[in-house]
């Protein structure tokens, strides 16, 4: 029987993302998906407060201007140099949309976010994966042939682990005539920023979100920093697809979050000690524990495989990322919770692995 209609031959072809599971049920442990176990900073709580709901009834501030004039007092750099979208995805994806345009492939590790090559193909850009090495760290040296455009996530996700910004200028460097994107959604977790580089190399853009370190996932905010000719690009070919992106309430939340620095640095610094103390109980358990720079830690147990440390924790309700991918099957990508839960974490491991 052939009942396939004719027009799909003129389908894009894709093989969507798949994000990790949004379990609905209550008493679980969420440490799937990279999200902040704690709440926005109380200004955000104030400010949402405080929305005026009648200003729905009309389209969103252009380029969300506002959210991107703090953002630049922020960072101290010029709003011609800030573009903002719905979460970094919209941001990256806009990205690849603008800059990668030619016959040559884009370049991205084998193992990093697993959305680059969705992109690339939906796109229909050409890429290349370069294999990180044995350690999973990057090697500069597969970034400095011809390309048409570099992506790295740094720190890298899943594998947790940072570069070091001098090896990422050299990446820079060596492609000045392709736009090198450096994805730091995990960087406030202990990574180092290249984003003194972008008035150096007019083809850095460098993307942030305020979805991990800002606790502010639901509200979808990223960002992209550089040159201020690749951010009118970026906010041309953004306005050829859809005007009206950020919505009201996310512009004037994400605006608030900006304004409480302590908390944002007591959020981030609690996340890191939890992460060091939970690492040194998970190596004590005969984990082998990747070094994080991020807001998650990347292990593998000597003996028991990671798929079935996964389906045990999610018997008991306790999620984790687990990739059924070459190279990393072996591994577990476990978001950094609250103490209280890595607690629980911490005994369902124990009493899974201690058998
Ligand atoms: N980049 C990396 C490396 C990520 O892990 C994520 C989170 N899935 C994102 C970008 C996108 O995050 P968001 O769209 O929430 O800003």
């Amino acid at each position: 029987m052939n009942n396939v209609p004719a027009w799909t031959a003129n389908l894009r072809k894709v093989t969507p993302y798949v994000p990790g599971e949004q379990p609905q049920e209550g008493d679980k442990i969420k440490l799937n998906t990279n999200e902040n176990p704690y709440p926005p900073s109380p200004k955000v709580f104030d400010a949402h407060r405080k929305l005026d709901v009648s200003a729905f009834s009309l389209y969103p501030e252009l380029s969300a201007a506002s959210l991107v004039k703090r953002l630049a007092a922020y960072h101290d750099i010029s709003e011609r140099e800030v573009f903002a979208g719905v979460g970094s995805d919209d941001v990256l994806s806009m990205s690849f949309l603008t800059f990668f345009n030619s016959q040559k492939p884009i370049l991205f590790p084998d193992i990093t976010y697993s959305f680059y090559p969705v992109w690339a193909q939906a796109y229909q850009i050409p890429y290349e994966c370069k294999p990180l090495r044995g350690d999973f760290t990057v090697d500069v040296d597969d970034y400095k042939g011809e390309n048409g455009g570099v992506v790295i996530a740094n720190p890298n996700a899943p594998t947790s682990i940072g570069m070091a910004a001098t090896e990422i200028e050299e990446i820079i460097k060596a492609n000045r005539d392709v736009v090198v994107i450096i994805d730091e959604a995990y960087v406030d977790f202990g990574g180092e920023t290249v984003l003194p580089l972008i008035h150096k190399y007019d083809n850095l853009l460098v993307v942030r979100t305020f979805s991990k370190s800002r606790s502010l996932a639901g509200m979808r905010i990223g960002y992209a920093m550089g040159d201020e000719r690749l951010i009118q690009a970026l906010n041309d070919v953004k306005e050829s697809v859809n005007s009206y992106t950020m919505n009201t309430a996310s512009i004037s939340l994400g605006a608030a979050s900006l304004e409480d620095e302590t908390y944002f640095q007591q959020n981030v610094g609690k996340i890191v000690n939890t992460r060091e103390c939970v690492g040194g109980e998970l190596v004590k358990l005969g984990f082998e524990v990747k070094e994080s720079q991020t807001n998650f830690l990347f292990v593998s147990h000597k003996e028991i495989s990671a798929k079935h440390i996964f389906e045990r924790l999610k018997e008991k309700h306790i999620y984790v990322r687990y990739f059924d991918k070459e190279r990393i099957r072996n591994y577990l990508r476990i978001t950094v919770g609250t103490e209280e839960q890595m607690g629980v974490f911490l005994e369902a491991v124990r009493e899974i692995v201690l058998v």
